[in-house]
Formats: C-alpha cells, sequence, structure tokens
C-alpha cells in the first residue's frame, strides 16, 4: 500500500491571517500570548487541511522563515544578539527584521540590531534569513519549538512527521563572516542533529523528514563528501530518515544519494522524472521512496490520468515502499481555492491550490491501491477539466502561436549597429553631456492609493479616476522640470504594480483574490495567472505617456514591463515551455513598443529587474534560459528605428556571470542598482568592455537618506573610471515609488547639481 505525506504547508494562513497578526504585534498592538495562540490555531487549521495524509509535516510552521528557525533550534544566534533578555521568539525578530515590538523594555541591553542578511531560496521567490557563521561558531541545541509543536500534534491525534533542514544545506546556504570554511563547521554540528534525532525518538518519532535540497545544485566534492560524512554519522539514530530533495534534478550527486544509509528518499517528479528508474534500481531494498507527483510550485490541477499511466507499474514493483506527496513544501503555492469568488469560473476549474493539490494526492493514493474504479468520479472530473482546459479557445489563439512559430533572428535586431543609433539618438535628443533621469515611478502618494480604491469600487467612474491620475502626471512633469532633469517620466501613478498593470490588459491572464504566496517573513506577493495565449487586445500606455509628452518639451521617457520580467513574476502555465510564454510576451510588448514610438515617443525604457533571478538552479542550463530570455527581449526591443533609444533597467548589480548576455541584449541604455557598492560592481562592464551606454545608480532608493551631492560626485566619477564619461548617464537606483515627495525632491536636487557641478568640470 502507498503512502501519503506532505513536506510542508503553507503557513501565512488562508486569507493571510499570519501576516496581519505579525504585523500588529511589531507595531506594538497585541501580546505575544496572542500572537502564539493565533499560531496555535493557525496549525491545527492547518493539519485538519491535511488530516487525510498518512503522515502530516510538523516543525514546518514558520513566524518568519525556517531557515531561521534552524538557526534557533542549533543555537547559532549571531554575536549581536545574544544576551537578549526578553522572550525568545523577540529575540528571533530581531535577527530577522533588525528589532522587535518589546525591544524598548529592554533598551539598555538591547535596542535594535542590523538584521540578518536575506536571500533567495534556491530558484523561488521566497527568501530565508541568511545563517551568519564564523571559525569559532559553537552551536546549543534547543529542540523547544520542535517538541513543543509535536505536542500539539500529538494532542490532535496528527499522524506526525517532524521536518528538519539537513545539515549540509544548513551549512552550504550560510556564509562565513570571517571567510573561513564553514564547512568544517560540520563536525561541531553533528552531534546536535543526533540529539535532535535523540530527542524525537524519546518522544516515539518514527519518521524524521531531513531536507537536503542542496542535492539538487552542482556541489563541489567536498560538500558531497560532506552529505557522505553527516549520514554515515546519523546512521545510528532511532528515528526512521526520510531524505528530502526537491527543486531539480539530483544529476551527479544521485549516485552517491542511492548509497547513503537513511531509510526513505524524497525525489521531486516534476523536476526528476527521468531519474527515477535510475534511483530505484540503485536504492537497497528495504528503502522508502517517496515520489513528489503533485507540482508544489504551481497551481494547474495535475493530469491525473497521466500520472497514473506512469506511476502504476512503478507502484506495483515498489508496493509498500513506494511514497506519494507534492514536489516540494506547498509553501509556494497558495492555500486554498475555495476562497477565490471572483474568479473567472472556467479558469478556475482549471486551478488546484494547497488544499486541492491534498485532494488529488488521495485521489492517486486511492487509484493506486484500490484501482482506478474507487476513485472514478474524481478522475473524471479531473479529465474533463483538462480537457476544458486544452481546448478552450481562451488558452489557445492560432494566430498567437502563428506568430511565435513564425518568429526570426531578425526580428529581434536593431537596424543598426550601437554606435549609428547613438550618433543618431544623441543628434536628436541633443542631451548634455552625464544625462540625468530616473527609472520610471514616482512616489505612490496616499491619494493615489485612495484614488485606486475608489475606482475599484466604483466610487469613482472612468473620466474621473483618468483626471486624477493626469493631476499626478502632471505634478511630476511639473517637478522634474523645475529640478531641471534631462529625460523625463511619466511617474506611474496610474499601476498598481509593475507586471499586474500589464497582466491586467493583456488577454491570457486571470488574477486571484486571495492566491498570496509568502516572499519573506509576512511579505506576500500575488502572482498573476498566465493561463492562456498572449495578445494584446489595445495599446496599454500610449495614452498616458502621449499625455505626459504633452506638457513638457523634454523627451518624456515610455516605460515598459519587459516580457522576462512578467514571465518571471507570475504563474506560468505547464503545458508549454517557459520560453514560448515568454516569446508571445515578447510579441505583445513589441506592439506596445512599436505603438509608442509611432506616437512620436523618442526614448523607451523596458524594465527586466526579474531577469537574473529566473536563472536555473544549476549553471549548466544557464545558457539555454539566457538564450530565449535574451532573444524575448530583443525582439520586444529591437522593432523601432534607429532614432529611438532604447533603455533597460536592472535591480541588482551582479552582472559579472552574464554580462555578455547582458551586453547581447542590445539596450542603447541600461540602468543598474549600483550606489551600495560603490560602483566596484561596473567592473564586470569595464572588463567585458561593454559597449554601449550605462547608467549606473547614485542614489539609494532603498533609504530614506538623501545623498549628498559631494557623494553623488564621487560615485560619478568612480564610475567614469571604469566606463567613458561620454557613455555615463545619471540617475537613481531604481523607482522611486516607495519614497515621499519630501525625500525625492532633495535628493534628486543633489543628483542634478552633481551632473552640473561634472559638466562644468569636464
Ligand atoms: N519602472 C519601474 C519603477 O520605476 C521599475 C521598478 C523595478 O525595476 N523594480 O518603479
Ligand atoms: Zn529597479
Amino acid at each position: 500500500m502507498a503512502l501519503t505525506h506532505n513536506l510542508g504547508f503553507p503557513r501565512i494562513g488562508a486569507k493571510r491571517e499570519l501576516k496581519f497578526a505579525l504585523e500588529g504585534y511589531w507595531k506594538g498592538q497585541g501580546s505575544l500570548d496572542e500572537l502564539k495562540s493565533l499560531a496555535a490555531e493557525l496549525r491545527q487549521l492547518h493539519w485538519q487541511n491535511q488530516g487525510a495524509l498518512d503522515l502530516a509535516p510538523v516543525g514546518d510552521f514558520s513566524f518568519y522563515d525556517q531557515v531561521l528557525d534552524t538557526s534557533f533550534t542549533l543555537g547559532n544566534l549571531p554575536e549581536r544578539v545574544r544576551g537578549f533578555h526578553g522572550d525568545q521568539l523577540d529575540n528571533y525578530f530581531r535577527v530577522a527584521r533588525g528589532r522587535s515590538a518589546r525591544a524598548a523594555e529592554h533598551a539598555d541591553c538591547c535596542g535594535g540590531v542590523a538584521a540578518g542578511e536575506m536571500t533567495k531560496w534556491f530558484d523561488t521567490n521566497y527568501h530565508y534569513i541568511v545563517p551568519e557563521f564564523s571559525a569559532d561558531t559553537e552551536f546549543a541545541l534547543d529542540p523547544s519549538r520542535l517538541l513543543d509543536q509535536l505536542a500539539e500534534a500529538r494532542a490532535q491525534n496528527v499522524n506526525a512527521k517532524p521536518v528538519i533542514l539537513g545539515p549540509v544545506t544548513y551549512l552550504w546556504l550560510g556564509k562565513a563572516k570571517d571567510d573561513s570554511d564553514k564547512l568544517t563547521l560540520l563536525d561541531r554540528l553533528l552531534p546536535l542533529y543526533s540529539q535532535l534525532l535523540d530527542a524525537l525518538a524519546e518522544q516515539g518519532v518514527e519518521w524524521v523528514q531531513i531536507d537536503e535540497p542542496a542535492l539538487v545544485t552542482e556541489l563541489p566534492g567536498v560538500w558531497l563528501q560532506a552529505i557522505d560524512k553527516a549520514y554515515s554519522f546519523l546512521a545510528g539514530t532511532r528515528v526512521k530518515l526520510l531524505l528530502a530533495t526537491y527543486f531539480g534534478t539530483l544529476g551527479e550527486n544521485l549516485q552517491s544519494v542511492a548509497k547513503l544509509p537513511v531509510a526513505g528518499v524524497h525525489l521531486d517528479v516534476i523536476n526528476a522524472k527521468h531519474e527515477v528508474g535510475q534511483l530505484i534500481e540503485l536504492l537497497p531494498e528495504d528503502r522508502v521512496v517517496s515520489l513528489g507527483v503533485i507540482n508544489g510550485r504551481n497551481i494547474w490541477k495535475t493530469d491525473l490520468d497521466a500520472t497514473l499511466d506512469w506511476l502504476e507499474p512503478i507502484a506495483a514493483q515498489l508496493r509498500d515502499r513506494l511514497w506519494l506527496a507534492p514536489s516540494c513544501s506547498l509553501l509556494h503555492v497558495p492555500v486554498d481555492l475555495g476562497s477565490e469568488e471572483k474568479l473567472d469560473a472556467e479558469v478556475r476549474n482549471w486551478l488546484a491550490f494547497a488544499v486541492q493539490k491534498l485532494d488529488e494526492l488521495q485521489t492517486l493514493q486511492a487509484a493506486v491501491n484500490n484501482g482506478r474504479d474507487s476513485v472514478a468520479k474524481a478522475l473524471a472530473e479531473n479529465k474533463a477539466a483538462l480537457q476544458s482546459r486544452s481546448e478552450s479557445t481562451r488558452v489557445n489563439n492560432p494566430l498567437v502561436k502563428e506568430a511565435v512559430e513564425k518568429i526570426t533572428t531578425e526580428l529581434g535586431q536593431r537596424k543598426s549597429a550601437y554606435a549609428e543609433r547613438a550618433a543618431l539618438q544623441h543628434g536628436n535628443l541633443k542631451l548634455p553631456r552625464y544625462p540625468t533621469t530616473t527609472i520610471g515611478s514616482f512616489p505612490q502618494t496616499r491619494e493615489i492609493r485612495a484614488a485606486r480604491l475608489q475606482f475599484r469600487k466604483g466610487e469613482l467612474n472612468q473620466a474621473e479616476y483618468v483626471e486624477k491620475m493626469q493631476e499626478e502626471i502632471a505634478r511630476s512633469v511639473r517637478e522634474q522640470e523645475a529640478l531641471g532633469l534631462d529625460v523625463l517620466v511619466h511617474g506611474e501613478a496610474e499601476r498598481n504594480d509593475m507586471v499586474e498593470y500589464f497582466g491586467e490588459q493583456l488577454d491570457g491572464y486571470v488574477f486571484s483574490q486571495f492566491g498570496w504566496v509568502q516572499s519573506y517573513g509576512s511579505r506576500c506577493v500575488k502572482p498573476p495567472i498566465l493561463f492562456g495565449d498572449i495578445s494584446r487586445p489595445k495599446a496599454m500606455t500610449v495614452k498616458w505617456t502621449r499625455y505626459a509628452q504633452s506638457l513638457t518639451d523634454k523627451p518624456m521617457k515610455g516605460m515598459l514591463t519587459g516580457p522576462v520580467t512578467i514571465l518571471n513574476w507570475s504563474f506560468v502555465r505547464d503545458d508549454q515551455p517557459r520560453s514560448v510564454s515568454c516569446y508571445q510576451l515578447a510579441l505583445a510588448i513589441r506592439e506596445e513598443v512599436l505603438d509608442l514610438e509611432k506616437a512620436g515617443v523618442s526614448v523607451i525604457q523596458i524594465d527586466e529587474a526579474a531577469l537574473r533571478e529566473g536563472l536555473p538552479l544549476r549553471q549548466s542550463q544557464w545558457k539555454e534560459y539566457l538564450n530565449w530570455a535574451v532573444e524575448s527581449f530583443r525582439i520586444t526591443a529591437n522593432g523601432v528605428s534607429d532614432a529611438t533609444q532604447i533603455h533597460t533597467h536592472m535591480c541588482y548589480s551582479e552582472f559579472n556571470d552574464i554580462i555578455e548576455s547582458i551586453a547581447d541584449m542590445d539596450a542603447d541604455v541600461i540602468t543598474i542598482e549600483t550606489s551600495r557598492s560603490d560602483m566596484e560592481l561596473l567592473d564586470a562592464f569595464d572588463n567585458f568592455k561593454y559597449p554601449n551606454e550605462i547608467g549606473p545608480g547614485v542614489y539609494d532608493i532603498h533609504s530614506p537618506n538623501i545623498p549628498s551631492e559631494a557623494h553623488i560626485v564621487q560615485l560619478i566619477l568612480k564610475a567614469a573610471e571604469r566606463i567613458p564619461a561620454e557613455r555615463l548617464w545619471v540617475n537613481p537606483d531604481c523607482g522611486l515609488k516607495t519614497r515621499q515627495w519630501e525625500e525625492v525632491i532633495p535628493a534628486l536636487k543633489n543628483m542634478v547639481a552633481a551632473a552640473h557641478t561634472l559638466r562644468v568640470q569636464a
């Protein structure tokens, strides 16, 4: 008989209850006890949601982040937060966010501290708090969180399978602050893992899920040896270990994994289906094989029949050794489709959120154990839903498919090389040396947000809303003229979000009401759902841009989000490659670019903020991704005439390993984030001899601080050591929508003054 289990459940709550409770608590509303009891209620609810499983995860709940939880369990607290006298949870929030509501009571001993660094969890949009190590890191076990949650689960008759992050991945994800070799800490860490497993065994726990997702990356040899060492060390434990890997293939690590002395291995079948046979062949016959057959990263119904066709022979072979599960923790999908009241009924029928994915798992289990007939109704419904999806005319638009097939390399090619274009553009635009501009958005004021809400509620009609937004645009233009900026923007007042704004106007997208996914801490995102072939019924930005241009003689920059960013920040289709969806988006945004050009807009910026984050986990796959990603950008941007200046913007500065692709995009101007790195990150461009224009950010928009003119001058001079001054632009790091006008005006004043100073010196 095959068993079912789950690797983790979303903890934020179907209506983001945890988010609101946390944020309230951080603001000083509500007590710690209230927060803790809400957490207990959520856990109870989530175990109920998972009630039909043979084993449910315990310890996957987190107040902020599971990696930070692990740091606390292992007693690996940064030096700066030690000796805190308050509640442990307050201290935990101090590491997570630098402060805590109750810190005031401890002002003498422990006020605010530097928050832990945050970074992306593998290739997801979830961010974890990076463990900090040094050569002297000492660990001290505190199993209380896990034991308490275990007791809680037991009291609710949950068949509990504690979940912990494995020692090697924990070290892999951390950072040695003193540049020591963090791997040497493994010897100090392993005895604690033994003790932790003993403590769980003591409570009668049979199975423990130990996550080692680092195994799906290209692990250096010493790290693979560390895996060997760790699991040999833990082999004596009294609990059974299920080693969980997810998000990718085991690849060259598979042989080693199969030999580990663990009781079972979980494999992500969505990504590593082709490895299942080999793994089963290599594993000793007493090992459990957990197959992650339901996609834990997307929101589509599983094709149950197809899954069963593949699974049944494996089930017949494995019998009791087979476990079924989602591919990874369900943390990365929204909680419950049942909450959606407004979602388009047709599309809704094609979707499955966490709760529905567990139902699918149940159906698969029943089919495998008792035959498909035992779940004939569920299978028939699934089949009908899938069929309606594959046949829907809203999904399939032959014209779009044809257009993608007809794409040629010519479509992505500018007419002339950069040097010729630049001469033409400079002649037309007549910009001074060190031209100044901004990245697009100006402050999203309370009035703007209120107007949008009123419009959504029907309290403002279309004409009234447009008028309000035009007032805001006019204000932005006025301010920019007063500041003396060279290339203006309209300010993006009308945009709620840089992806949603375009998704809402494109055919092929739907939006959920509660499809929230945790991004970090209490922050969630609600990715739009790309369900069908993408087309653009009508121009999306032209009216706004034209209006803004009518208010000034300075060049007005058209502002678009690029196809790769729209793709990477959406839930995308599973019935065609990502590349195809991206090309479709590229063709749609290309039409917008050409319409802007036709409307007389001579500078057009296409943001690709998320290009880098779409990089696959394994470096060996980067090339393929970058090929179609860059090609998509080129298709979008490069249909314009030589005189039209194309800008792109990226919110980061690590370009070393992708600089060639960035240059391939062939944008006339790229603006990037550099102010915090003191321009050193421009070295990548310098070393590569990047040929086009660059606007390295000189103003850190993440901080309320106003940069001084002198500081900006000094940054530009540093930039000019690396990039010839005639190819430098002067601009902030990113858009200004999260700032206040009171901060933006003095900062930009200093920025413009800095450019003037340098022009005079030149
Ligand atoms: N044009 C967008 C803005 O200014 C860019 C935002 C981003 O890159 N994240 O807000
Ligand atoms: Zn940005």
